[in-house]
């Protein structure tokens, strides 16, 4: 796997701050039961997040991507269908990167998507240039909650506050990849990513961390 060109901390000259800022993003949404749950909990916290959706549930659930946009969250692309890019020609790329965009904007088109995340973390050439066309920026993470893995909600609020840092990105995941949700049962997959959220956000406070907005990139 390459990551070349890919921003995995947000450096601290690009918030112009002293503050210790963390950023929050949820991948492989939006999904009908977390999606709300998630942002529930970030309103409550009064938090901003950046969700990095799969264009083939934006089509099919625009008014989340709605609810994203409206409650001051931002969009990411995270492709049209969820695949390895490493093993797509330059052609397939382009069109899951560009595909991804359309569907974001069909469902929402106040959403202005800035940042791009490949599935698995696969960043290749491939991927940056069609990234570089279509006026996205690579955004990987720092810290990897895991909570994918399902390990319980405590062992998801202490992955990340063992790795966090200032300018920290922090993976977590408010849906599942296609392949992913045919084999389970939806209604359980994630639902200790918003348990833990609801600890997560006030343990990293306490340890002086600020979750904020993705800055503009330089
Ligand atoms: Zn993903």
């Amino acid at each position: 796997m390459k990551r070349l060109n890919c921003i995995s901390d947000v450096p601290s000259e690009w918030t112009g701050t002293g503050r210790r800022s963390v950023y929050l993003t949820f991948d492989d949404g939006p999904n009908p039961f977390f999606t709300p749950q998630i942002l529930d909990v970030l309103a409550q916290n009064g938090v901003p997040a950046t969700f990095f959706v799969i264009g083939a549930y934006a089509v099919e659930h625009p008014d989340l991507i709605q609810r994203i946009v409206a409650e001051g969250h931002e969009v990411g692309n995270h492709t049209m269908t969820h695949p390895d890019l490493c093993k797509c020609g330059f052609g397939e790329v382009q069109r899951e990167v560009f595909e991804a965009n359309g569907a974001i904007m069909m469902a929402c088109p106040q959403a202005t998507v800035r940042f791009i995340r490949a599935p698995y973390g696969a960043w290749s050439e491939e991927v940056f240039t069609a990234s570089e066309i279509a006026g996205l920026a690579a955004l990987h993470w720092s810290v990897d909650s895991r909570d994918w893995s399902r390990p319980g909600t405590d062992a998801i609020v202490d992955a990340v506050l063992a790795s966090v840092r200032p300018g920290a990105i922090i993976l977590l995941h408010d849906g599942c990849p296609p392949d992913e949700s045919r084999q389970s049962t939806q209604a359980s997959l994630r639902d200790q990513t918003a348990q833990a959220l609801s600890q997560l956000i006030p343990a990293l406070n306490a340890c002086g961390y600020e979750v904020r907005a993705l800055p503009q990139y330089h």
